[in-house]
């Protein structure tokens, strides 16, 4: 484990803080310390206006979402859509162009998936394994330096994380050393990983990668900065709130629209706590009603919202006539809502629309943030439908 100044020093060679223009020393109003939270985090060291740019971030590794729902594109443009999709013949990867195929990305990926010899043949493995994978085999390219820096990331090491490592080694015969690395690199990505915004209307395979500064940055649900990304996958992050020297730094891991059960119960399924923010613990989320659901009595119309937000078996209750509704009924409730939101895809607007007005709203509170999601998909997509552009073209 690095001490704190080693881990600065780290930090600031690699946003390039050190030689800066002209050899004058930046000013960064932050630094790394001992958070209350959770070991260490960014605390700011002067006052911090909204609208200030922190830092601008890289990744150390980037590449597809290791999720299965994640739609398998071009591993080097990451392009969805192509009639001239195929497979290189060396390594496997999907590729959609001679140009991607000649590109350095693809040419370090193929030299290091070229060098495993197979223990059956790929074709018979879902198309999938080699790009869930691709980011982790990245993490073989990094030097000396780099790895250091990935391994004094914070990473969970529960059996689950590194899965993706696992099944690529049912094809390939991979080196014990080279297996540590990528499942180190599985670990570290499951806990630190950003995902990385695609332009938008652009239709693009869902990247992440492994920033480290950011990774730095415990979260709240309320966070004092907002990040984004530009075309050469730098990360922006920059503070939206006045930030007091000696507070400390926050960016939110989960959907800042989402409401307290959704973003409580991702944050424990996937970086293992349950976030206790004031956000959290106070039931209507300063008051957006973002997670309410409608009473179940027929004959009021108050809002259901749990008695106990930071007990996530906590019976529920409505604002109005204070019915009492087990926990058991909310989660089915709130399982059947998920499960419907998954397999929505609406081929016009107008049935998106529809969906939303005629039905939805019949059902669940506007506030709930199913509503306010379709209601931000309805603004993406007139913006996109023929006959609603704003702008004629
Ligand atoms: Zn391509
Ligand atoms: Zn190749
Ligand atoms: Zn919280
Ligand atoms: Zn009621």
């Amino acid at each position: 484990m690095l001490s704190l100044e080693q881990l600065s020093q780290m930090v600031k060679e690699h946003l390039g803080l050190c030689d800066y223009i002209d050899g004058t020393q930046y000013t960064c109003k932050w630094a790394i310390n001992e958070s209350p939270l959770s070991g260490r985090g960014l605390i700011a060291t002067e006052d911090i206006m909204p609208g200030e740019v922190l830092f601008v971030d890289r990744p150390l590794i980037y590449g597809p979402r290791a999720s299965s729902t994640v739609e398998q594109g071009c591993t080097v443009c990451a392009k969805l859509n192509s009639d001239t999709f195929y497979q290189c013949s060396k390594c496997s990867l999907l590729l959609c162009s001679e140009q991607c195929q000649n590109n350095d990305v693809h040419v370090n990926d193929c030299t290091i998936i070229s060098r495993w010899n197979l223990k059956k043949p790929i074709e018979d493995a879902d198309s999938s394994v080699l790009s869930r994978a691709l980011t982790p085999i990245r993490a073989l390219m990094l030097n000396n330096d780099q790895k250091l820096f990935m391994s004094c990331m914070q990473a969970h090491s529960l059996p689950q994380h590194g899965q993706e490592v696992r099944n690529l080694k049912q094809y390939y015969e991979i080196p014990e050393e080279e297996e540590q690395l990528m499942i180190a690199a599985c670990c570290a990505l499951d806990t630190n990983a950003f995902q990385i915004a695609t332009p938008y209307g652009k239709k693009e395979m869902s990247m992440r990668g492994l920033y480290p500064v950011s990774g730095l940055m415990n979260h709240n649900c309320v966070p004092n900065t907002r990040y984004y990304f530009n075309s050469d996958l730098q990360m922006t992050v920059k503070a939206v709130k006045p930030i007091q020297a000696g507070a400390e730094i926050f960016s939110c891991y989960t959907g800042i629209l989402w409401g307290t059960p959704a973003r409580r119960v991702y944050l424990y399924k996937t970086k293992h706590f349950l976030c206790k923010c004031d956000r959290c613990s106070d039931p209507t989320e300063r008051g957006t009603l973002l997670g309410a659901l409608k009473c179940f009595s027929s004959e009021c119309h108050g809002y259901l919202l749990p008695i106990d937000p930071l007990r996530t078996s906590s019976a529920w209750r409505c604002l109005q006539c204070e019915m009492r509704v087990p926990n058991e009924n909310i989660c089915a409730i709130q399982g059947a809502l998920g499960s419907l939101m998954g397999t929505l895809n609406f081929e016009k607007v107008e049935d998106l629309e529809s969906f939303l007005v005629d039905r939805i709203i019949k059902y669940i509170p506007k506030t709930n943030q199913i509503v306010i999601d379709l209601q931000c998909r309805l603004i993406t997509a007139f913006g996109e439908a023929e006959g609603y552009r704003w702008h004629g073209e």
